[in-house]
């Protein structure tokens, strides 16, 4: 028998899942809850409306139409909360901009995403100022001036506050097809260009109730009505995790803390009561040590890490300031949530338990299919020891890297989406990373290219061979390292290793995160059987001291 299908009445309404819906319950119950923008400016829902149709107005008047890109470039703003509904509500595209790449490879994005309108931070102006030229296709910059003096740049089309207060709140809204590409943004890969990735407003729809799904688990840390949250993740990568498009749909106080300031975001944290938020564990412990230095409690602040891994050093640093802290994994290819750890069930309470139970990767969100396979592709033992690689399907993952059917390929190589992550997985679900596939270094959550780095050091004087990768490091996660072979009565400093380095963040080709801090001489690079270089060996000979210790030290 075929499948059964209803036969809708001609007046029922085909609901599409489209981002502006995340409002609707929002606006009805939540009209006068606020959201705070640093110590600059408080706002209710129902202005949260009319800015959104304020924002949209202006763009439409600056040439915006359904289908075109809009790119960000800002601080983590209220500002940025209603591009992240204007824009795709309008039916346009959203860029989000990794302003810390390179300006050669911002260029590149903004040009390959084919923006049109970008909205500024005057602390990026800069940055605008050196790419604007290779930007043919931009044809509007609207300055952010967030409340600074002096004159607006002559590319721009006006100010931001003062445009939106002479813009209509009332824009048309329409409802459309909930497939609509909503957001895009690029990830640095392993080699070349940054990949493109985009996401429906049906995924992100999806994404948002499926993250506040395990939040409202009995006895688990989570995200509930009465909570303030506030985003300590740049809302440029991944939606801020989704968090953003969650808060709002709960109604609940948003407190947006500008760019990351510790002194600002303690303050902000006593003064608006912030309850949630989340960030990498290298934020974690600025964070921290800036509560040390002025003595601050940070009870009943839950803190969600994710972008690596969380160690159990810092957990307990964190706890023991009165803090929940709770992992969890994702990547920019998946919109980001994949799992998020949780208490095991029957766990005897105790601070130990916890701790194991949440400081591993997570357990899969709801809708979310993981399996970690061997290269055949065929599942380990839930054993919690043998290793594989994390595939997956959900609802809201990149269908593929815009552009790239080549790289699109391997990611969903057999119908499944390639983490290049490597893990265990247990008999309850509990994943754990243990290493990565991918040979690309993350430092204070943003990746480094090193075959970009092992390109430029290779041509300096003095090297014979080199290859730099990834050590933990308690601060920045990771930190590129170059492994070096001398040439035959040379000997490379770490300075003369560098130089080419430095050059290329001089002319903007490499982001200063990649200059290196140490390098290590070695006689030869060990090979695999293929003859590549064996960088997992490097790695485990060359890892760095205890993260136990190093965290300690970060954090005094
Ligand atoms: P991004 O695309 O920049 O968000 O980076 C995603 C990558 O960060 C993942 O593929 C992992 O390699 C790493 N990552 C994210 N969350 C975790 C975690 N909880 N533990 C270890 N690594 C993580």
């Amino acid at each position: 028998m075929p499948l059964r299908f209803a036969e809708p009445t001609e007046d029922a309404y085909r609901f599409p899942l489209t981002i502006g819906h995340l409002l609707d319950a929002a606006l009805v119950t939540s009209g006068e809850q606020e959201i705070v923008y640093r110590d600059q400016l408080r706002f209710s829902y129902r202005e949260l409306k009319q800015r959104i149709g304020r924002l949209a107005t202006l763009l439409t008047d600056l040439g915006a139409e359904e289908g075109m890109t809009i790119g960000v470039m800002d601080w983590d703003s209220h500002r940025y909360l209603e591009a992240y509904f204007a824009v795709p509500m309008m039916g346009a595209v959203l860029q989000t901009v990794n302003v810390r790449l390179s300006p050669a490879q911002v260029a590149y994005t903004l040009n390959h995403a084919s923006a049109e309108i970008l909205l500024v931070h005057h602390d990026f102006f800069p940055l605008i100022d050196a790419i604007l030229p290779s930007c043919p296709k931009v044809k509007a910059v609207v300055a952010i001036m967030d409340g600074a003096e002096g004159d607006l740049p002559a590319y721009a089309k006006g100010e931001y506050e003062a445009l939106s207060a002479a813009a209509s709140p009332d824009f048309p809204f329409r409802d459309f097809d909930e497939n609509a590409v909503a957001t895009t943004f690029y990830t640095t890969g392993t080699t070349g260009n940054p990949k493109g990735v985009c996401f429906t407003h049906r995924q992100l729809v999806l994404h948002t109730l499926a993250c506040n799904a395990p939040f409202g688990s009995t006895a688990q840390p989570g995200l509930g009505v009465d909570d303030v949250y506030m985003p300590l993740t740049p809302m440029f990568h991944v939606h801020a995790w989704g968090i953003p498009y969650v808060a709002t749909m709960l109604g609940i106080k948003q407190v947006y803390p500008g760019r990351y300031e510790p002194d600002l975001i303690l303050d902000l944290r006593e003064r608006e009561g912030v309850s949630f938020s989340h960030c990498v564990p290298t934020i974690l412990q600025m964070v921290l040590a800036a509560a040390d230095k002025r003595g601050s409690d940070l009870s009943g602040w839950l803190m969600t890490i994710g972008g690596a891994a969380l160690t159990q050093a810092l957990w307990r640093e964190g706890t023991k300031r009165g803090m929940t802290i709770v992992a969890g994994y994702g990547m920019s290819e998946t919109a980001p949530t994949l799992a998020l750890c949780r208490r095991r069930f029957g766990a005897d309470g105790s601070e130990e338990s916890d701790m194991a139970a949440l400081t591993m990767t997570g357990v899969p969100v709801p809708l979310v299919s993981i399996r970690i396979v061997d290269e055949q592709m065929r599942d380990v033992p839930a054993d919690g020891k043998t290793r594989g690689e994390i595939v997956t399907r959900a609802p809201w993952l990149t269908p593929c890297y815009t552009g790239d059917p080549d790289n699109s390929k391997l990611l969903w190589k057999g119908g499944w989406l390639h983490t290049q992550d490597v893990a265990t997985i247990d008999a309850e679900g509990y994943i754990q990373i243990k290493d990565r596939l991918k040979d690309v270094i993350k430092t204070g959550g943003e990746w480094i290219c090193s075959l970009t780095l092992e390109d430029l050091i290779a041509g300096t004087e003095g090297v014979a061979e080199v290859a730099v990768i990834g050590v933990p490091d308690a601060r920045w996660s990771e930190r590129p390292i170059a492994v070096v072979v001398a040439a035959a009565g040379a000997t490379p400093t770490l300075a003369t290793v560098n130089a080419p380095l430095q050059a290329a963040v001089d002319d903007g080709t490499i982001s200063r995160f990649a200059l290196l801090d140490r390098i290590e001489t070695v006689d030869a690079l060990p090979k695999t059987s293929v003859g590549k270089i064996d960088k997992k060996l490097l790695r485990a000979q060359f890892a760095a001291a205890p993260a136990s210790e190093a965290v300690a030290d970060a954090v005094a």
